[in-house]
């Protein structure tokens, strides 16, 4: 790999920033077209300053206790970016299911 490398989002072609941690990061408008399975627009963000990750439903502002989401029919992960920031990027349907997805508690206590 020598010279100059270029990352396109793979939902819609356009050039994005390379990045190594994140090769098929989406660019912005495609995280913009973000949706639950139903097609309610989500918004995501960072809990705080110091990061964390929050889906919220674009209209109503509600909290969606969930890291899925589809744009454009393909279905993503959206989750908290190492520096911070958002990055969706679509979930390998084709790699086989590692062990038993668990389910994470709503919230671990304390
Ligand atoms: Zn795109």
């Amino acid at each position: 790999m020598s010279g100059e490398t270029h990352q396109y989002c793979p939902l819609c072609r356009v050039e994005v920033t390379p990045s190594q941690r994140y090769p098929r990061y989406l660019c912005a408008d495609c995280d913009g077209k973000a949706t639950d399975e139903d097609g309610r627009p989500l918004v995501f963000s960072n809990e705080c300053f110091s990061g964390g990750f929050i889906a919220q439903y674009a209209d109503t502002g509600e909290v969606r206790d969930s890291h899925l989401c589809f744009v454009d029919g393909v279905k993503c992960r959206a989750d908290e970016a190492r520096f911070g920031g958002i990055i969706i990027q679509p979930v390998e349907d084709s790699v086989p299911r590692r062990a038993e997805q668990r389910h994470a508690p709503d919230r671990e206590g304390r």
